[in-house]
This record gives structure tokens, sequence and C-alpha cells, in this order.
């Protein structure tokens, strides 16, 4: 059943610590990372009742030279952590100076070049359970889950062991699930239906990235933040920060006509404040009262992740590949099973072609289905009754115009701002730096056209949010409909489902090895990389990134009338 193997550049290790013990991890650390044969990745499970504080990890590793640098990353993640799971991410180059654009993965595999591109994506997950036992009984089951020793990998499934996955859609849900598989040793092909990755709604030209807060602290509150610091993580690895990103902090409003309950839960004003304040806190004055600052806050131009999440050496990514079926064939396999004694057994397996035009453009043990609106006509090609889940598409319209056609001594807010729809000025575009406001938000509509009148809508929103930068803006928009226009527009079409939480998961009423990762709503952004890697955790039986029950919230297979 279990085994230490080697599957593309992939090997796995889990360490146990019932109470997390700083300076024992951070040698565990130092040792792993001094170790030329370590694993790709080591999992280290540990619960501590208290957060555990940057400035005392700091004081106890000042006598340990050779720990003071790890020490060092590990306080700068120790923000933010309150009661529940935490996932912190450690890349073995952590100490190179970031803002380092992502690099070419090795053209050929040459040893060298091969051990140098796996050094670089060797990286430590830490699941840190923060929390009093008696509150979270779920802790428990998650330490002895992970008991200490080489990562209990299933290889008896055999997709497991071949590791071939085909992911339809290069959006964000797409690229981040491809490339949390190929850094797990799969081999990943992505089709899509464009000419280029983030095709869809993923080519949206900015967008931003924020926690979702609650008085109750509700499931999207609790998922965002986990989707929030993973972004975070992945964004500051991969892109340029000011160009690609910006980590500025978001200052948001909460506006008369919000259907959400808004606000914070009252733990955050007491016995949490600190930690919850490195989420969201008031905005302070002159900020209006309904005005909330979220410091991890930031904008983004998701496309150009996208493309860094691709460039990996596992993944072939296809364009102009639209999907129209999908088909289940059965075959005889293979399986090793790496046992003191090892063995291959032969056994059936699942194998999935996906088709157009009845043409095979690939074949592999799975697929994921990321093909935002266009899933479910896709799932209903392959179910067993024909039918697939109510994905819902969400047509939205952004408008943008060049920083350069704004009157001098316009007020623009200093971050980023949202509420019922977004502001973004100053953000590197290749016409120039831009402006970016919106967006519209109609249900059950999949038209990407531009129109006029979302222009105006767009207008209306922003007077609500930033009323003297909307004022300074007037004129630009009174030249839509002209032939000289100075506000731009961008469409896409996101999709959801009637609770507003993605799909991610086997897909129901399938033969087994189909499943999706879909529906990301609003909130694509901040969820569609945790989705990815939710996914990937669950089919190597790693440590979830989030608590069970939240991982049950997005479970793809929820609205299944029960047997
Ligand atoms: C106007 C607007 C503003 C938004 N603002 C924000 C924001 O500020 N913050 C935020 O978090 N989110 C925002 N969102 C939502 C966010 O953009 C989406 O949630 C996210 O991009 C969805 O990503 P995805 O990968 O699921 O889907 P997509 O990016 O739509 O990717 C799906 C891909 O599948 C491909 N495809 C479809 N059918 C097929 C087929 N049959 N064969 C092959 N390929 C296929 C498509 O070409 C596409 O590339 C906004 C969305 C819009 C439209």
């Amino acid at each position: 059943m279990t085994g230490q193997h080697t599957w593309h550049g992939y090997s796995s290790q889990c360490h146990t610590q019932a109470s997390f013990d700083e300076l024992a991890f951070l040698a565990l650390w130092h040792n792993w990372a001094s170790d030329a044969a370590r694993t790709t990745h080591l999992h280290v499970v540990a619960h501590t009742a208290q957060p555990v504080q940057a400035e005392a990890l700091l004081a106890a590793a000042a006598g340990h030279s050779e720990l003071l640098p790890l020490a060092q990353q590990l306080a700068a993640q120790c923000w933010g952590l309150l009661p529940g799971i935490h996932r912190l991410r450690f890349a073995l180059n952590d100490n190179a100076p970031h803002n380092t654009p992502h690099h070419t993965p090795p053209a050929q595999d040459t040893p060298e070049r091969s051990e140098s591109w796996h050094n670089s994506n060797a990286r430590l997950l830490l699941t840190l359970c923060v929390g009093p036992h008696a509150d979270w009984p779920e802790f428990a089951d998650v330490l002895r889950a992970h008991a200490s020793g080489p990562c209990a990998v299933p290889t008896d499934i055999a997709a497991l062991h071949e590791r071939t996955v085909t992911v339809i859609g290069a959006g964000i849900a797409g690229a981040g699930t491809a490339r949390a598989l190929a850094e797990r040793g799969w081999q990943v092909t992505v089709l899509d239906a464009g000419a280029e990755p983030a095709a869809g709604a993923s080519g949206l030209p900015v967008g931003v990235v924020a926690p979702h807060t609650s008085h109750d602290d509700s499931g999207v509150s609790r998922l965002s933040r986990a989707g929030l610091r993973l972004m975070e993580q992945t964004m500051r690895g991969l892109l340029t920060e000011g160009v690609d990103w910006g980590c500025t902090g978001v200052r948001e409003r909460r506006l008369p006509g919000k259907t959400r309950r808004g606000g914070v839960p009252l733990s955050w004003l007491g016995t949490d404040a600190n930690t919850a304040n490195d989420w969201t806190r008031k905005a302070p004055p002159p900020a209006p009262d309904d005005a909330y600052w979220h410091p991890r806050g930031a904008w983004l131009r998701p496309a150009q992740l996208v493309r860094a999440l691709l460039d990996h050496p596992n993944i072939r990514w296809q364009g102009n590949a639209k999907v129209d079926a999908l088909k289940c064939v059965t075959r005889e396999t293979q399986t090793h099973h790496a046992t003191q004694n090892a063995h291959r057994q032969n056994t059936s397996a699942s194998k999935w072609q996906v088709l157009q035009n009845g043409k095979v453009l690939a074949e592999s043990s799975r697929v994921v289905l990321a093909a935002g609106p266009g899933s479910a006509a896709l799932i209903a090609t392959a179910t067993t009754d024909g039918g697939a889940p109510r994905i819902n598409p969400l047509r939205g319209q952004v408008s943008w115009g060049l920083m350069a056609d704004v009157p001098a001594g316009s007020f623009m807010p200093t971050t980023p701002v949202n509420g019922n729809g977004s502001f973004v000025h100053n953000i590197t575009s290749p016409e120039g730096p831009a402006w970016y406001t919106g967006a519209t938000y109609d249900r059950i509509n999949d038209d990407a056209r531009l129109l006029d009148g979302d222009h105006a809508e767009n207008l209306e929103r922003l007077k609500a949010l930033e009323s003297e930068t909307a004022n300074a803006l007037g004129p630009l928009f009174a030249t839509v409909g002209t032939s000289a226009p100075r506000v731009h527009g961008w469409a896409g079409v996101r999709c959801g489902v009637h609770d507003r939480l993605p799909m991610t998961g086997r897909v129901p009423n399938a033969p087994e090895g189909l499943y999706m990762n879909t529906a990301m709503g609003s909130r694509g952004l901040t969820l569609g990389l945790l989705c990815g890697e939710l996914l990937a955790a669950q089919w190597h039986g790693e440590p979830l990134p989030v608590e069970a029950r939240l991982a049950k919230f997005l479970d793809a297979t929820r609205f299944k009338p029960k047997a």
C-alpha cells in the first residue's frame, strides 16, 4: 500500500508534531534542506493551542545561526493564525531574492539540470492546527491520519501509479489544478478552446483578491482566507510584484443594498483581535464609517499567473482544442506494489478519452473539468444518465481607461477599493498605465459581447464606491459610443451554482476518474488555486490545506440526493 516512490521527480514524507516545537521543526527543516537525498515534498503536521508568535520564534532561534534564516522565513508567514487549520509553504529556494520572474524549466532533462529544477521546486508544507483540542476535536483525526514516515500514497490505485491526467480549461482553476498535480509527479495535459491560456473569465485584465468576512465567520469567509494565503505565497513565488500583482491591501466598503451579512465575528473584537487584525480591521479615518481594511488584499493580472502556473516540465499545454465529448474506456493495466517483495499485478482501470468531433485529443487515467461555463455540457457526455449539475453562466463587464487621459489633479484612492464593484488604478497594461472599474453581474447570461449600458452601470457603482473619482472620470465615460471612446471594456463569463461555492471533486454519476473544479463565481481569484490544491491533496491522501468540514462545502457531489 505505501512506499517511497519517485514519479517524475516527486517524492514525499510526512512528519507529525502533536505539539508544535519551533526549534525541533526548524532543525527538521534544516536537515531536510541539507540532505542531497531529500524528498521533494516534506509534510509537517503540527498542533499548537496558541498562534505561533513571530518574536518568540526569532528569540528562540537567535542562538542557532544555521536555523535563524529558516526562523525568519517561518516568522514571515506567522500572521493571521486564527483558530483553525493553516497551510504554510516554504520552497527550498525561498532565500533567493523575490521579484524574479518565473524561470523556464529545463528543455532537456539532463541529470544536473533536472536536479536543479526539482531542487527549486522542493517544498515543505506545514499544516498548522491552531486552537485548543477541546474546541477542535477534528485536530486529533488530522494528527492521527498523518503519522510520521513516508506519505501513505495509495499505490494500489492504478491512476495514482500511472499519474496521467487531462485538465480541460486553462483558466485559474485549471492551471492551479494542473500545477498542483504536476508538482506531485503527474504528467498533465491541459487543453483549452482558446488560442492562448486564460481565454475565459481568467482573462480579466485585473482583479481583486481579498478575504470575505461575515458575523458568523461562514464557510466562504474561512475558505477565502485559506485561498488568499495560498494566492499570496504563489504570486510572490511566480510573479513580479508591482507589474503582475500588488500586495497593496484593499479597502472594502459595506454599502447599503449588499445582501451579504457584513461585519466581523465578535471574537475578532476580543480574544482573537491581534491575529484577526492581520486579515481585516476597521479602516481608520478619514475612510468612511462603513469601510474595512484588508492589509493582505491584492490586485492581480490573472492571465499572468495562469501562464506562470502552466510553466512546469510536467505540464503540456495545448490551445485551439475545444473538447466536445468525454469517453471512459476500461483496459488492463499493471499496478506496481512497492511492498518488501515488490510485485506487479494486473487490474482493470478506467482510462479516459477526451474527444473533438470523434477524434481523440488526449488519453489519460483521470480528467479534471475546469472549463468554467463549458463544464456542464461536457459532464453530460460522460454521466450515466446524461445529466449534469446546474452551473449558471454569470456575465460581467469591466470598464477601463488610460491614466494619461485622467484629468490632472483628479482624486484617486491610494489603494484598490472594493464593495459593490471595485476600482484599481495605475496598473501596467499593454497600452500604458490604466485604471479599471466594475464589474457588472448578469445572471444566466453567457454573452461576452461588450455593452455600452454596462459602462453606465459601472460608473453608477463607482459613484457609490468612490464618488470623487467617479466625478473625475465622468467626462471620459461620456465618450462611450463616440468615434473616439476613452473608456474601453472587457467582458467575460464567470459561472456558479446556487450556494455560490465552487464545485471541486468527483463528478456525480460518472465512472471513476472524472473530476471537476469549477463554479468559482466572483471569487475565482481567491479560491481557484486553493480548490486545485485541495483536489490534489485528496487524491494523494495528504493532509488537507483546510479543515475537512470546509472541504465538504466544496464537494462536487453535495447536491446529489442521498441514497
Ligand atoms: C468581469 C469580471 C470580473 C471579475 N472580477 C473578479 C475579481 O475581482 N476577483 C475575483 O476573485 N474574481 C473575479 N471574477 C471571477 C473570476 O474571473 C473567475 O471566478 C475565474 O476567472 C474563473 O476561473 P476558471 O478557471 O474557473 O474559469 P475560466 O477562466 O473561464 O476558464 C475556463 C476555460 O475553459 C475553456 N473552455 C471552456 N469550454 C471548453 C471546452 N469545451 N474545451 C476546451 N476548453 C474549454 C475556456 O476557453 C476557458 O479558458 C471576475 C469575473 C468577471 C467576468
